[in-house]
């Protein structure tokens, strides 16, 4: 028997058993989604695809999972103090195009890129937009009981008035307060977040509302909390986003939850850590980042992204490197000529003992690093082959990584180098040596790897070259 699954709440800054709210039910979770004013970069899709793993994980145990996913197309301002510019304004004029167009191009990107990762679609992927309405109602609520002020700007949440607010991330409050060096405008606090910001007087935004306060927009927490209620209920399972949610739109969000309904909004908060680039963050207003696009661009396939990120632990940052990028290619790639020398092997059950152990990895807080120890271990051992392959077959339910459909793409391959292979594997069953070794030194001249396997052989483009090519660009 497998342990079952506990996961680290962030809420409570512990690892606890999973228990759902509502046995029998669907798992309610709640993940955070895309701001799309511009594509997402691959430290966006670190977060999306641990998400996706929980999800995996939570299916694998046996949950029927209810997933949720927003997508940002107004009121994420530049600067997380209220302040500054609708990012999608920003990205309309940076690409010339309307508000609403640019929402629509990189939500269409963004969908295409989690089939790209294989990252299994949500059963609800809403837009901000679409629930106008869902925040108004929310925000008239939170007026009704007490919690916002009017400033010339905006519709106002006032943090003094709960005892708890900040506690997600263990703010500081009075640290924050002392250290006011930032000019405050006619807000209370630091800690206040506007609701509704109106449009400034003379302006005509691409993106505006009538609502009970002025024309204008929704803020960008809001919506999350509007949305997660009006799919999931006031209180549901898992709420996910990235580690930068946690002091600002997370804490927000469970402050208006509990401002309207009285409920701390989920039951488990878990945070994926960042992605680094030379050990710096990658953020989109930085500037230069890195696409699926610019890693299919350099040869690599966007699953030996999701296999470099199932070696690092959700709950720590991972540092990008191309080096590391080109070792869970090779890694991959191995998995993969590994299973497909499987497939004929026939069917089995898969192996309760090593099932067992892999459940025992990822039901430990989704340690997917030691889940794929196991998988290497199964493909390594010495178990029959068709029991091997049904094993593997059922951990990618998790890996995500399409190891029982992967087939060598052999159009890829030149006929000349075809020939060469096809040469030099006769040449190594006739025992000429020296033959055999001179048409790999061949081979390696042209670029190719040839790798001697049972019954056949593989053939596969230098990493080098890989590199090569990248660096050329
Ligand atoms: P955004 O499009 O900025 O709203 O972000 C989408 C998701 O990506 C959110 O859950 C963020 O917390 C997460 N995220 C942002 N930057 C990174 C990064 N460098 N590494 C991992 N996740 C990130
Ligand atoms: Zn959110």
């Amino acid at each position: 028997m497998a342990n079952p699954l506990s996961l680290y709440d962030n809420y409570t800054r512990t690892q606890r058993p999973f228990e759902p709210i509502r046995p029998g039910a669907e798992v309610g979770l709640y993940t955070c989604g895309p701001t799309v004013y511009d594509y997402q970069h691959i430290g966006n899709y670190r977060t999306f695809m641990f998400e996706d793993v929980l999800k995996r994980v939570l299916v694998w145990n046996g949950y029927r999972v209810r997933h949720v996913m927003n997508i940002t197309d107004v009121g994420h301002l530049t600067s997380d103090a209220d302040t500054g510019e609708d990012k999608m304004e920003t990205g309309a004029r940076r690409t010339g195009k309307t508000a609403w167009e640019i929402a629509q191009l990189y939500t269409d990107a963004f969908v295409a890129d989690l089939a790209l990762l294989a990252i299994l679609d949500p059963a609800v992927l809403c837009r901000a937009t679409d629930h106008i309405s869902e925040q108004i109602a929310f925000i008239a609520d939170i007026e009704k009981n007490g919690y916002t002020y009017r400033t010339a700007d905006g519709i106002y949440f006032d943090t003094a008035k709960q005892a708890d607010y900040g506690y997600l991330a263990r703010l500081d409050i009075e640290g924050l307060e002392g250290g006011k060096r930032v000019d405050l405008g006619e807000k209370r606090s630091p800690t206040d977040f506007a609701l509704w910001k109106f449009s400034a007087p003379g302006e005509k935004r691409q993106m505006e509302w009538e609502s009970p306060w002025g024309t204008g927009f929704p803020g960008w927490h809001i919506e999350c909390s509007a949305m997660a209620q009006q799919y999931l209920g006031d209180y549901f399972d898992i709420h996910c986003g990235g580690e930068d949610h946690l002091p600002v739109h997370h804490t927000n969000e469970i402050a208006q939850t509990e401002a309207r309904v009285g409920t701390r909004l989920a039951n488990f908060w878990l945070h994926g850590y960042f992605l680094l680039l030379n050990d710096a963050k990658m953020a989109k207003s930085a500037g230069e980042f890195l696409r699926v696009a610019s890693l299919v661009d350099r040869g690599y396939d966007p699953l030996a992204y999701r296999y470099l990120c199932l070696t690092a632990h959700y709950r720590g940052q991972l540092n990008f490197t191309w080096d590391a990028l080109d070792a869970a290619a090779t890694a991959l790639d191995r998995m993969r000529h590994g299973m497909h020398a499987l497939r004929e092997a026939g069917t089995a059950a898969a192996d309760t003992t090593l099932v067992a152990r892999f459940t025992d990895q990822i039901n430990d807080d989704l340690n997917l690093p030691r889940a794929l120890a196991v998988a290497w271990e199964t493909l390594r051992g010495d178990l029959p082959p068709a029991v091997k392959r049904a094993t593997l077959v059922r951990f990618d339910e998790v890996f995500g990584l399409g190891l029982g459909t992967w087939r060598p793409k052999l159009e890829d391959v030149p006929e000349s180098v075809r020939t060469l292979a096809d040469a030099r594997a006769a040449a190594r069953k006739a025992k000429q040596w020296v033959e055999a070794d001179r048409l790999r030194a061949e081979l390696a001249a042209a670029g190719w790897e040839m790798e001697d396997r049972a019954g056949g052989y593989a053939l596969k483009k230098r990493t080098q070259d890989r590199a090569q090519g990248r660096a050329r660009d």
